[in-house]
């Protein structure tokens, strides 16, 4: 008998939830099918529209209640409920789902995917930064709840498939592919474009992500993820460069034991394992991976002179604290910044340094 799973997406309309509908849109007819309650995005109307309708949605809500008139016209006749703003996305979260994909970016996706979590559903994370900031109250929200946070982020999806005896683990590392800036000298990165940055080797994702991946901060934010997650201490989780992104990350155990997940860079594996778990489902369009074709997996130690943002994220981890939110909120303005034309590549490392100098090392009497 075929079970349908009821399903929500909060970023529906960025490259995660786009993964995920397919994904979703891929299993219909299989053994393991979906059905939409509900789906958002900030500010994309006519994508989100048009994905509510293809899936049958029961509510979709846009982030900026301005546009609450176009996404109604936009749904006009379908049946399909139709809200706007912070309070419209937190019903989207909190809607009857069996699973909450949570993939907003940035900071902006806490309120809706701590309601996901209260409301006791699975929650799928790709939204690190939520976890980043606030992953204590989560992790206690989920405890309260009986929620269970899946990863999909694929690094932290790798471990969640390999980390069967918690107790045990000596150590936790999380595989980088160096992003497109992996061999450049500082010289070369003082003067790259937001469009050279943007070109990621092996993921095709959302602009800011794209960012933190050519900085590295996204692999610190991964760090920081994965010690909430699965809480770890810093002394646990090391960083590995693997260019070709086939090792999605290891588990250490104390017999001398290493456990890994492998497959090509495919958002729709660790996306379709939230989705489907605790079973798991067929994906007949994801390529196989051939080893003995790909010939070797290359390892490198990761450079933090030339990636300041890394041992930055490194030290927030050990600091803890409130460091880690100032680390991503600072980030965030920064990457915009960038993105904007408005400061250069190393730039970003300098403003969130600046940041955590100011409002972190800095003695609290010393802040007023
Ligand atoms: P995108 O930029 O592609 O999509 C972001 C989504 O969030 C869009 O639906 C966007 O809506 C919505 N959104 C943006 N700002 C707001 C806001 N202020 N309020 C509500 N919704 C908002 O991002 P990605 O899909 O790449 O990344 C999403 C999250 O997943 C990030 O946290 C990222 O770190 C994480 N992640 C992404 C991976 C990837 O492969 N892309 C891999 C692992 C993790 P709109 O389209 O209307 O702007």
């Amino acid at each position: 008998m075929s079970a349908c799973r009821k399903i929500s997406i909060l970023g529906a309309t960025g490259s995660v939830g786009r993964a995920a509908i397919d994904v979703i849109a891929g299993a219909r007819g299989s053994e393991t099918e979906f059905s939409v309650v509900s789906v958002t995005a900030n500010a994309n109307v006519e994508l989100l529209a048009s994905q509510a309708k293809q899936l049958g949605a029961q509510f979709a809500a846009v982030a900026d209640e301005q546009l609450y008139e176009d996404l109604k016209t936009a749904l006009g006749g379908t049946g399909i409920a139709v809200g706007a703003g912070a309070t419209a996305l937190v019903e989207a979260a909190s809607a009857n789902a069996d699973c909450v994909v949570s993939a907003i970016v940035g900071v902006a996706g806490l309120e809706s995917t701590l309601a996901a979590v209260q409301s006791g559903a699975n929650v799928a994370l790709a939204n690190k930064e939520s976890m980043v900031c606030a992953g204590p109250l989560l992790k206690e929200a989920a405890r309260r709840s009986g929620a269970t946070i899946l990863p999909i982020d694929s690094e932290h999806n790798a471990i969640f498939q390999v980390l069967d005896r918690p107790e045990r683990v000596e150590k936790v590392t999380l595989t980088a592919s160096g992003g497109p800036f992996r061999t450049r000298t500082l010289e070369q990165m003082k003067a790259a474009t937001p469009e050279e940055a943007l070109r990621h080797p092996n993921w095709s994702m959302g602009s800011k992500i794209t960012i933190d991946s050519a900085t590295m901060m996204n692999k610190g934010l991964e760090l920081i993820e994965a010690a909430y997650l699965f809480d770890l201490n810093a002394d646990q989780l090391e960083v590995v460069i693997h260019p070709s992104s086939i090792v999605h990350s290891l588990v250490s155990y104390d017999d001398g034991s290493v456990l890994a997940q492998l497959g090509q860079p495919d958002m729709r594996i660790p996306i379709s394992y939230a989705l489907a778990w605790p079973s798991r489902m067929r994906l007949p369009d994801v390529q196989r991976l051939d080893l003995a074709a790909i010939g070797s997996l290359e390892f490198f130690p990761p450079d933090t002179k030339r990636f300041p943002a890394l041992a930055l994220a490194q030290q927030c981890l050990e600091l803890g604290g409130a460091s880690p939110v100032v680390l991503n909120a600072s980030n965030e303005v920064a990457v915009d910044a960038f993105l904007q034309g408005r400061i250069g590549f190393l730039e970003i490392a300098d403003c969130v340094e600046e940041a955590l100098e100011t409002l972190i090392a800095r003695p609290a009497t010393e802040r007023q």
